[in-house]
């Protein structure tokens, strides 16, 4: 794995663990996790509070149910006050629901010596850029971008489907939605479906 390559003790940086959903990004923060704890590091993890997955908002929660505790926030500024002046290694899930003020803090982390575990779907339902990563992308060390199996072929998938009611979610539905009954699936770019408004009107040939 890539992001076993690190720079080396009092050095600070940027991991980005990215990719779609089920991609196996929380898998591969928590390795990491795991493994900075097993070299005796000090770590603090935490997660946006969007994401209430399984086990409840305080942790960090992979797909095959795998947790580790994680304090949930909202912003960076919730980041900085809870930061232990001796913490070595910070983790954050769900980067992507942060403000892009997570690319200062981040930066500013590394600075100080610190090495950072971001992980975060990088596009959104509609295959876009998701708030803060492509900055978080640019400005780490390390990135790896991670895929699913699409669901609906099986290559590999690079995109979000989001399904409302079992349909495809046109493209001006919200980026993000709280508390809907909206669905997610992993797909590839072929498999992957957005209707804009006229083409809910008009069968494509
Ligand atoms: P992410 O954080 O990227 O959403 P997770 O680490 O939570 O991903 O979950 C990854 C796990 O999800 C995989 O190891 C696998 O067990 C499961 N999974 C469910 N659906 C799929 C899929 N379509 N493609 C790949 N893995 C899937
Ligand atoms: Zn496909």
């Amino acid at each position: 794995m890539i992001g076993d390559l690190y720079p080396g003790d009092n050095r600070g940086w940027i991991e980005v663990v990215c990719g779609v959903m089920f991609s196996g990004k929380s898998e591969e923060l928590i390795r990491r996790v795991r493994r900075a704890l097993i070299a005796r590091k000090r770590v603090q993890v935490f997660k946006s509070h969007l994401d209430e997955r399984y086990s409840g908002i305080y942790h960090v929660s992979s797909h095959d149910g795998r947790t580790v505790e994680a304090v949930p926030i909202d912003t960076p500024e919730q980041i900085a006050r809870e930061l232990r002046d001796d913490t070595q290694v910070v983790a954050i899930d769900e980067a992507q629901f942060l403000p892009v003020a997570i690319v200062d803090l981040a930066t500013a982390l590394a600075s100080s010596g610190r090495r950072v575990i971001l992980a975060g779907t990088d596009t959104d339902f509609r295959g876009e850029p998701f708030g803060p990563m492509p900055q978080l992308l640019a400005v780490a060390e390390i990135v790896d971008k991670l895929h699913a199996i699409c669901v609906v072929c099986g290559n590999p998938a690079s995109r979000n489907q989001r399904l409302i009611g079992g349909r495809p979610a046109r493209y001006d539905s919200p980026t993000i939605m709280v508390g809907g009954d909206e669905s997610y699936e992993a797909r590839c770019r072929s498999c992957h479906s957005v209707p804009r408004r006229d083409e809910d009107q008009v069968p494509l040939l």
